[in-house]
């Protein structure tokens, strides 16, 4: 291990016993399968009146509907769900009782709510982050509005194996949750390539040798039994952009990093996120880069020109010092001409593909995330070149791009996102509340 850093964002330290006041120790326990919340699809519940859920009206959904900011007040309830104001009433008792909703007074106990407005309790419980990558594992405790309480970066070699990462993975967690005081809801990790939802094990990860086929959940269980949700890197960067909001109805999210992966949100659902798979942006074949040996073992892929990992190879064949393309973009940031090459050139080339599944899906925004996102106009405007030239005219009219919501910390986010959601579906929390 290397490279070790620990950081408190936001100084918002666990208080001591008792501060937050009582908390039911059963309060968001585990009361679900991990398995029975699917990433991506559990988190958007139809929750509207009339909804194909069977839990529109529940208390579960309404619990959904003032979280995602759709109703503030027992009248905004009403409204949304058509109920009547007494079976609004009786829903919402269920919730404060349970010490998952917290009614405003205004006062800062309240987090400074007006009188008569409802809120997610977010000291309710907390959820783990964990998104482990090719060289750097990143672990955090999150509140239930999805804020970083602590959190702990370190590097790793590359190709470390889950027997050796795991166990210390698993040894910083029972560190971050010292002096919890509150139910840890589930934990959410990501990793590079394919993974199983069901079983919590990596399928087909080329950048991490010995991992698929293994097991994840046990390492972590000794520490923290709550449920594990696991998604690939790129589906959680797209669930942290669906994270308490309304769904996004179509957008496509771009991680640009060592790898280049796409999340393709269609309805507000992100697309075999169920199945662990997102968009393959990086193994599409493009004509530049015919004859190009790319690491999954085929030729001609879009990564092998423009994957961070040919970026950081053209960098060192040029005589720079570069490990990683976290490097090469801050080099770029700097002002160093090839590395801004580089990136543009990138862009470019990943705009070849996009506009494609621009002008399939027509979607109002591109996201533009991952480590090359960081160097976000540079890098997006090499994409704008290539998918304003080839997508149709129609279809770019109203297009935006925007960088990742959660800028360099969307990966985390999104994997405390996916444990939240699964923690907070409508199912759950009416479960919850049978229990
Ligand atoms: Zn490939």
């Amino acid at each position: 291990m290397t490279d070790s850093t620990a950081s408190r964002p936001g100084s918002r330290p666990a208080p001591p016993d008792g501060a937050r006041g009582p908390v039911p120790a059963t309060v968001l326990a585990p009361t679900t399968p991990a398995t029975s919340a699917l990433p991506g699809s559990a988190a958007l519940p139809d929750t509207g009146p009339g909804g194909t859920s069977g839990t529109g009206t529940s208390a579960g959904a309404l619990l959904h509907l003032v979280r995602t900011g759709r109703a503030a007040t027992r009248s905004d309830l009403a409204r949304v769900t058509g109920l009547s104001r007494s079976a609004v009433t009786s829903r919402v008792h269920a919730l404060l009782d349970a010490g998952l909703l917290v009614e405003g007074g205004g006062s800062t106990s309240t987090g400074g709510r007006p009188p008569g407005t409802l809120g997610l309790d977010v000291d309710a419980a907390v959820v783990v982050g964990i998104a482990v990558g090719r060289s750097r594992s990143q672990l955090g405790l999150f509140d239930l509005a999805g804020r970083e309480i602590v959190g702990d970066t370190r590097d790793h070699v590359v190709g470390t194996a889950p027997g050796v990462l795991m166990p210390d993975v698993a040894a910083r967690l029972a560190a971050l949750l010292a002096g919890t005081t509150v139910p840890v809801a589930g934990i959410g990790m990501s990793l590079p390539g394919t993974v199983d939802p069901e079983t919590r094990m990596s399928l087909d990860a080329p950048v991490m040798g010995g991992w698929d086929g293994v097991a994840l959940g046990p390492y972590l269980a000794e520490v923290c039994p709550a449920p594990l949700h696991l998604a690939n890197d790129t589906a959680a960067l797209a669930h942290s952009e669906l994270f308490g909001v309304v769904p996004p109805a179509d957008v496509l999210v771009v991680k640009a990093s060592t790898g280049l992966g796409l999340g393709v949100i269609a309805d507000g659902r992100l697309l075999g996120a169920h199945r662990g798979i997102t968009g393959e942006l990086g193994h599409t074949r493009i004509d530049a880069a015919d004859g190009l040996l790319c690491r999954c073992g085929a030729t001609g892929c879009l990564e092998s020109l423009a994957g961070g990992w040919a970026l950081v190879n053209t960098m060192v064949d040029e005589g720079h010092d570069v490990r990683h393309v976290r490097d090469l973009v801050q080099l770029a940031l700097d002002g160093d001409t090839l590395a801004r090459q580089l990136l543009r050139q990138s862009g470019r080339h990943l705009g070849e593909v996009l506009a494609t599944a621009v002008n399939l899906l027509h979607p109002g925004l591109v996201v533009v995330g991952g480590d090359m996102g960081a160097a976000f106009d540079l890098y997006t405007a090499g994409i704008r070149e290539t998918v304003y030239a080839r997508a149709a005219a129609s279809v770019v009219r109203d297009l935006r791009f925007a960088p990742a919501t959660h800028g360099e910390s969307a990966g985390l986010v999104g994997c405390a996102a996916l444990a939240i959601d699964a923690a907070l579906t409508p199912a759950a929390v009416d479960a919850h509340l049978r229990a």
